[in-house]
């Protein structure tokens, strides 16, 4: 039987279709559909992804949430990105389609299985995945399994504290790194090193990158401020874990160029001596269907 895995995003859903050996068959996406009703986003999820591959021929398939979530009991506590609250997700799904095998776990977390999954060769031992996008998520995987609880989802690396009493974070506290690195949250900080003229704009990451990318000194300065605050959570990581691989995906990963200096000189300050140069750091390219491939692997496990 082939397995699927359905990563649901805010914008975009993503799917991937997998062979029970794990061989990619197939991948496509489309745009979450939006609802009030949680239940009525699912059906239509489930109805498109019908139409586009019967899902008579899947036995096992595996979400990826963006958000908190009991993974065992498929119950998501908060996505706020879907407008998800307590919502039981997988009793839902199987009041629309007999799955014969049901997954779930954190988007970030899937992520970091398809990140996993995408090495060819020897594979790391250790392996912390952090999504720059207009959040951060994270996930490790150790020993090649999701590190993670079955009661909740765990790794949420966005919210780690890299100021006290820092900048507003969506989650109600202050000083997370979400709150610094996530697209979202950019401007926040970075608008005040603006050139005088662009004050009162808001720029995206995209933008500021592009201009960083043109020679622009000021856009290279705000990317190297955003390596440094980056790296310090990064830092936390390595002194917890010292995980073999650290890897970047995500839209912002694309300006690793332009924030590896501020990086590099955040890990020095940082990282404990001895765990000094133990964790390689790259950026895994090709990241749109990461996720679902990850929640596609997840149900091989
Ligand atoms: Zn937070």
């Amino acid at each position: 039987m082939k397995a699927m895995g359905i990563d649901i995003g805010g914008t975009n859903t993503a799917v991937s279709i997998c062979s029970s050996a794990g061989k990619t068959l197939g991948r496509f996406d489309f745009s979450t559909p939006r609802s009030k009703y949680p239940e009525k986003t699912i059906s239509e999820i489930l109805r498109i992804i019908d139409g586009k591959y019967p899902l008579d021929e899947i036995g096992a398939a595996g979400f990826a949430v963006p958000g908190m979530l009991d993974p065992e009991n498929g119950f998501v506590f908060s996505a706020p990105n879907l407008g998800w609250k307590n919502f039981p997700l997988k009793k839902v799904l199987m009041k629309y389609h007999r799955f014969k095998k049901l997954v779930f776990e954190n988007d970030a977390s899937c992520a970091a299985l398809g990140v996993y999954s995408a090495y060819r060769g020897k594979k790391p031992e250790s392996l912390a995945v952090l999504t720059l996008g207009t959040g951060i998520g994270g996930g490790f995987i150790s020993g090649g399994r999701i590190f993670s609880r079955r009661d909740i989802s765990i790794f949420e690396a966005g919210h780690i504290k890299i100021s006290p009493e820092g900048l507003p974070c969506g989650c109600g506290a202050r000083g997370c790194l979400e709150a610094y690195c996530g697209a979202a949250y950019m401007n926040n900080w970075a608008g005040a090193m603006f050139p005088k003229a662009l004050q009162s704009s808001v720029l995206s990451s995209g933008e500021i990158y592009e201009k960083a990318n043109g020679g622009a000194l000021w856009a290279k300065k705000i990317w190297k401020q955003y390596g440094i605050y980056l790296g310090m959570a990064v830092s936390d990581i390595v002194n917890l874990l010292v995980p073999a691989q650290i890897v970047f995906t995500g839209g912002l990963a694309g300006a690793y160029s332009e924030f590896k200096g501020g990086l590099r000189i955040s890990l020095e300050k940082h990282i404990l001596p001895s765990y000094r140069g133990r964790s390689l750091i790259s950026v895994h390219a090709g990241a749109c269907s990461v996720g679902a491939d990850g929640a596609a692997a997840m149900t091989l496990l």
